[in-house]
């Protein structure tokens, strides 16, 4: 890999400045700021330079993949704490207590009976950021804005711990409105944080409250490109979407 570990150590020291001056305008500790460096697609080769700079909170969006990277770097190094970011699928729900720490993507009733059947099972409680679909996308993963406060009450009954909401802005729009709405739905919920914020825009969701930011390229660099269909019509559609 070409991630080498100055090159990782400048990488996070530029982000953590970054968090920094953030925290200060926002009159906050940057201790306050949970900074998830989202390691999807990036092999083994590639984090363990992070984790020699000093980050130990990381992010994956998909259990399969995971579960072929992480036993093997928190067996090395006990301190880490491992975050999904991604879309859940019900069936794995136990896998994913059993590798996660905290999960952002909890958007629907199905999914929070299976985490709960789950959590009682392995004897613990991880906690769980919901997510919003704060543009009403319509391909996009996350509770619709006016089913989130039943959710909320759904994991409450549940005894899954809340943390707060979690959203992904559409792309191609200013992300700020999104951010503050977010905000506002947390604060109203009484929930105190807030997941949001990617390497574009990280610095914006800082200044509208955001506690917990999910940077990847950022940090590892662009990801290679996941090969997929191309549609001939579809390339100006997909250009900036997210890349998996
Ligand atoms: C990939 C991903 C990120 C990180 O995106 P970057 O733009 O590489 O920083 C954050 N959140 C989610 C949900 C992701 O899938």
């Amino acid at each position: 890999m070409t991630t080498d570990i100055p090159e990782a150590a400048a990488r996070l020291a530029t982000l953590r400045d970054q968090i920094d001056r953030a925290a200060r305008l926002t009159q906050r500790s940057a201790d306050d700021i949970n900074l998830i460096a989202v390691s999807k697609t990036q092999p083994a080769e590639a984090i363990l330079p992070l984790i020699h700079a000093g980050q130990r909170v990381f992010g994956e969006n998909r259990v399969q993949e995971s579960q072929d990277k992480w036993p093997a770097l928190r067996e090395q190094f006990s301190d880490l704490t491992l975050h999904l970011v991604g879309q859940l699928q019900s069936n794995k729900a136990a896998d994913a207590v059993a590798l996660f720490d905290v999960i952002h993507s909890l958007d629907r009733l199905s999914l929070l009976t299976a985490l709960a059947k789950a959590m009682d099972a392995a004897g613990k409680r991880l906690p769980c950021f919901i997510q919003v679909n704060i543009g009403a996308e319509e391909q996009k993963g996350g509770c619709p804005i006016a089913d989130v406060p039943a959710l909320i009450a759904a994991a409450r009954d549940a005894d899954i711990p809340l943390l707060g909401l979690m959203c992904v802005p559409p792309a191609d729009m200013e992300p700020a409105p999104y951010f503050a709405l977010l905000a506002k739905m947390a604060r109203e919920e009484g929930l105190p944080r807030l997941s949001m914020g990617m390497s574009g825009d990280f610095e914006t969701a800082l200044m509208l409250g955001a506690t917990d930011i999910r940077v990847g390229t950022a940090l590892f660099g662009e990801r290679a490109p996941v090969s997929r269909p191309v549609p001939r019509s579809g390339l100006g559609m997909i250009k900036n979407a997210p890349a998996r």
